[in-house]
Formats: C-alpha cells, sequence, structure tokens
C-alpha cells in the first residue's frame, strides 16, 4: 500500500473512532439536573445508577463489617433519613433509597448512585442529636441527587475505558461491561475506590444539599456544623478518621457552612421550627448503641489499642 492509501487509511479509522464515540455520546446524551440547576453529560442512565449501586452494595458492606443487628437502630436511621427524601428533586424520591448503618468502628459515611446510602456506628455513635445524624445522611443524599459519581466518570480517564465497552459491544452486555467497569472502580482496595473520591467542590456542594434536605424536614442546620467539630476534635486523636481520606479539612467545611447557614437560613436561627432533638437522638438510638456487643468491624479500636499499648510498654 503507498503512502497517500495508509494516511487515507489511518484517516478513516480516526474517523470511525470518533463517530463511535459521538455514536456513544448521543445514546446517553446531556440532562439538567433539578437538584443543582447544571447540565450534566449522563455516563450513566438513571436505571444503570441504580443497578451499579445494587452491584457494589454487597461488597462494600461486608468490607465494613456488614449491617448493625438491631432492627430498632437500623429503623431509626432510616425513618430520620426517610424525612429528608421527599424534599428532594426531580424523580429522586421515588428512587430505591436504602440506609444502610454499618457496623463498623471505622468513622465515616458514604453513597452510591442510586440511593445506597452508608454511615458507620463509629461516626454515629460519636453524635449527640438527631441533626447532626440528618446532616451525615442529608449530605450523602446530596451526592447521589447532584449525581456526583456520574461525574466523576465523565470528568475521569475511566470514561474512555467503558465508553470504549459501550461502543464495542452495544446493548446487554455493553451493559454489564460498564457496570463491572464502575464497580470496580468503587469497591476497589478495601472499599471507597476512585469513583468514591470527590473533589472539593463537590462535597462543598454535598453540604449545602445535606442542610437544604435537613432545613427542609425541620432540623436546625447547626447540627451541620457540630459534625464537623466532631471530626475536627477525633482527628486529633490517634489515627484520622476514615472519612478525612475523602473529604476536606473540617475547618474549611466549618467555615463554608457558617457563611451557607447565614447566607440561605438566617431564619432557622432561634426558631422553634427547627430543632436538634438532642433528647430523642439520646433515648432511641446512643442508649442502645452503648449497649450492642463490639463491632464487627472493629479493626480501627484494635490497631489504635494495641498501638497505645505497645507505646505504654516502652515507657
Ligand atoms: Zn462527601
Amino acid at each position: 500500500m503507498h503512502a497517500l492509501s495508509t494516511r487515507r487509511s489511518i484517516a478513516r479509522r480516526g474517523l470511525v473512532a470518533v463517530a463511535s464515540l459521538a455514536a456513544a455520546l448521543s445514546l446517553v446524551g446531556c440532562s439538567t439536573n433539578p437538584t443543582t440547576g447544571r447540565s450534566q453529560y449522563d455516563s450513566l442512565s438513571p436505571e444503570q445508577e441504580i443497578a451499579l449501586g445494587n452491584q457494589a452494595a454487597p461488597e462494600l458492606t461486608a468490607e465494613y463489617g456488614g449491617e448493625v443487628t438491631d432492627p430498632n437502630l437500623r429503623g431509626y436511621v432510616s425513618q430520620v433519613a426517610q424525612r429528608m427524601v421527599p424534599y428532594t428533586e426531580g424523580d429522586a424520591p421515588s428512587l430505591p433509597w436504602e440506609f444502610v448503618l454499618l457496623d463498623s468502628d471505622v468513622i465515616n459515611a458514604f453513597a452510591l448512585p442510586g440511593g445506597k446510602v452508608f454511615m458507620s456506628r463509629g461516626l454515629a455513635a460519636r453524635m449527640t442529636n438527631e441533626a447532626q445524624l440528618a446532616s451525615v445522611l442529608g449530605h450523602e443524599i446530596g451526592h447521589v441527587t447532584a449525581r456526583h459519581v456520574n461525574d466523576r466518570i465523565t470528568r475521569s480517564n475511566v470514561v474512555t475505558g467503558i465508553l470504549t465497552v459501550g461502543v464495542s459491544v452495544l446493548g446487554t452486555a455493553s451493559d454489564s461491561g460498564l457496570l463491572n467497569a464502575a464497580t470496580q472502580q468503587i469497591v476497589g482496595a478495601g472499599g471507597q475506590g476512585y469513583l468514591l473520591k470527590f473533589n472539593r467542590d463537590q462535597e462543598h456542594e454535598a453540604d449545602e444539599l445535606g442542610v437544604r434536605y435537613m432545613v427542609r424536614a425541620g432540623y436546625d442546620p447547626l447540627g451541620a456544623v457540630q459534625v464537623q467539630q466532631i471530626l475536627k476534635a477525633a482527628s486529633d486523636g490517634p489515627r484520622p478518621p476514615e472519612i478525612m481520606s475523602t473529604h476536606p479539612l473540617p475547618e474549611s467545611r466549618i467555615t463554608n457552612l457558617q457563611n451557607h447557614i447565614n447566607d440561605e437560613y438566617a431564619f432557622t436561627k432561634n426558631n422553634a421550627e427547627y430543632q436538634l432533638y438532642a433528647d430523642r437522638f439520646k433515648q432511641v438510638f446512643l442508649s442502645r448503641v452503648s449497649v450492642l456487643p463490639p463491632p464487627a468491624d472493629a479493626e480501627f479500636t484494635t490497631l489504635a489499642v494495641s498501638e497505645w499499648c505497645a507505646h505504654c510498654a516502652s515507657q
């Protein structure tokens, strides 16, 4: 083959590749997110987001010691979250929401696309009122409604690989290829892989959405600031909370939250319609958490205690 036809052939292959990518893009398209008002490129359809959450949830739950077995504790966390769900935007209230209290000592919370939200008992047990619990659940609901995993796929290099699978095997095979590739980027090494590590703007956006949802459900947004103070105090301990590996420093979140509350939610201050619900939290939640058997996922405590003992032995 002489040089001219070789160049033409390469150019043709390039055009085919671009056309395939464009076909993949047009298959999924763009939409305006009713939560944020932003136009988003849909790397995942709503059905794929739900399927991805379903696929990644069992492994992620197992990595954190499974669910707390006490049905009252699980029911309470779910109730607090479900109070906010009707106030989410667009079709979000009808997502198959599920709120999981993990039997783990680590201090963490995270969410999967499609409405699966997880909180460790290690984090929940450090709280002092229901508004704090609502703020963390609201923040995670915000990651779901703002579709941050979808954006993470769109903006990352992963999208190239995932789209290649989608382009080459359209139909059901492409769906499972996409879901498997995305699941691997979620459950990865020890949970919370690449796709659940959001950027600073996404975290601040989730903080603001959390405040939006908790206020709509009648909680005092001061609870959101208090949670950051709890994380700040915990990060002075022997081992920084796991949540710090995926979130901005509490100091910057406190500043951002305080400004946001002053700007948008000043009406909640000293307003009896917005409560922290400290007594209810103590009676229904803390009293039960304190008598639970040690968590199934107790690596954090074991390591911290053994390090402390080794330190003492060397004195
Ligand atoms: Zn977050």
